[in-house]
């Protein structure tokens, strides 16, 4: 089976895991803050808090943002659960605004008119989460010009966008983005096994994701409300959680890190292959907004009605092939959790109709020529009809 995500670990990666194994410390030593400066420094931000996942990445900077019980988060239909979920988990509302079909990231003009709406209403967010789907920035400036009129943070999922860039800046560098968050779960562009990451531009946001990441905890006495009672003493001053990254986690995303430009140029490689050589077949191919520049962490085709089979027969036949394509995402309003919510189908007809198009097909770092073209003469096949090959 070829996946459709794979990550890359070599000798380098191993000796630095080993390395923080064989040192004082397995979480909470030098090679947390040594990967947190390098990131910031890479995607060129002032602040970066390293934590266990990108789920709890989003976790805290709802929390930090202000979000609470009653409070609204907008974001993506098409995105991995837990972009919406953060909101929830404080009691929080969810509500979706569609995508732009030719970028599968929230369209700015859906984000306006509910605004609108939602300003008569008095049912502003206060969160909007965009999504850089497969790897695209969204449109940021719009984003954030919206930002400014309507009085809402944003928190930029970026877990597919580590290395991407948008209007000739990285994404993280928090021209257009309250906080941005990335994932380095092992198919996403590098990895720590498990892990993620916040990145701002503001000291307060960063200090204070930073303390809910270790129980809402500080041992700086400028922080501490109350008289040191001795040498031991601490100050609990939120409640927070353990959502720490370990040492082991982090000396493997330093050694990742060294390879990220590689990395998006040999997806970015990969892509452009894909490109040309799947010209011409009933399938629509990923379009690229001219502000972006992406990281490519998913080649999404969607399937055209002229196809002679449909798209699960095709999702399977490349199955039975052993291609391991994939379907990124179900949008998130039509899982059980959220219809039991009150959402349904029909709600968000173009995130709705990309789902019954869309197949992810493979495409990581290390990929073959032959890998490829195997790929490719998959899809020529079924899609070309039985002889034509
Ligand atoms: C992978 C992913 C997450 C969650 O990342 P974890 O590090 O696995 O928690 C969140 N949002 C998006 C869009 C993702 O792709």
């Amino acid at each position: 089976m070829i996946p459709y995500g794979r990550q890359d670990i070599r000798d380098a990666d191993i000796e630095a895991v080993v390395a923080a194994l064989r040192s004082d410390f397995l979480t909470q030593g030098p090679r947390v803050p040594a990967f947190e400066e390098a990131v910031a420094a890479r995607v060129g931000a002032a602040h970066a808090v390293a934590v266990n996942s990108a789920t709890s990445a989003l976790h805290i900077a709802c929390v930090a943002l202000g979000l609470r019980c009653g409070d609204r988060l907008w974001t993506s239909p098409i995105t991995f659960v837990a972009s919406a979920n953060c909101a929830r988990h404080l009691g929080a509302t969810v509500d979706f605004v569609d995508i732009d079909p030719s970028t599968f990231n929230m369209c700015p003009d859906a984000l306006e008119a509910k605004l609108v709406c939602a300003r008569d209403e008095g049912t502003l967010p206060k969160v909007v989460v965009p999504v850089a789907m497969c790897g695209q920035s969204c449109e940021m400036g719009r984003i954030a010009e919206l930002a400014k009129e309507y009085g809402f943070r944003v928190l930029e999922d970026a877990s597919h966008a580590i290395g991407a860039s948008y209007r000739g800046g990285p994404v993280g560098d928090g021209r257009f983005a309250d906080v941005t968050v990335f994932s380095f779960h092992p198919v996403k562009i590098i990895t720590t096994a498990e892990g993620g990451l916040a990145v701002t531009n503001d000291a307060d946001l960063a200090r204070h994701m930073a303390e809910l990441r270790t129980h809402g905890i500080t041992r700086d006495p400028a922080r501490m409300t109350r008289e040191p009672d001795g040498p031991w003493y601490y100050e609990q001053l939120d409640l927070g959680f353990n959502f720490r990254m370990t040492d082991l986690h982090a000396a493997l995303g330093l050694a990742q890190l060294d390879r990220l430009a590689e990395y998006v140029d040999a997806r970015t490689a990969r892509a452009r292959r894909y490109d040309e050589l799947l010209a011409g077949l009933p399938l629509t191919l990923p379009q690229q907004h001219p502000d972006t520049a992406s990281s490519w962490h998913l080649y999404v085709i969607q399937l055209e009605g002229a196809a002679p089979l449909d798209h699960r027969s095709l999702f399977e036949a490349l199955r039975a092939d052993g291609i391991g394509v994939n379907l990124h995402y179900i949008p998130v309003h039509l899982q059980p959790y959220y219809r039991e919510l009150g959402f349904g189908p029909g709600e968000l007809p173009r995130a709705e109709a990309y789902y019954g198009r869309a197949i992810s097909i493979p495409l990581f770092a290390q990929m073959t020529d032959e890998q490829q073209d195997a790929v490719v003469d998959a899809l020529r096949r079924h899609l070309t009809g039985p002889d034509a090959r």
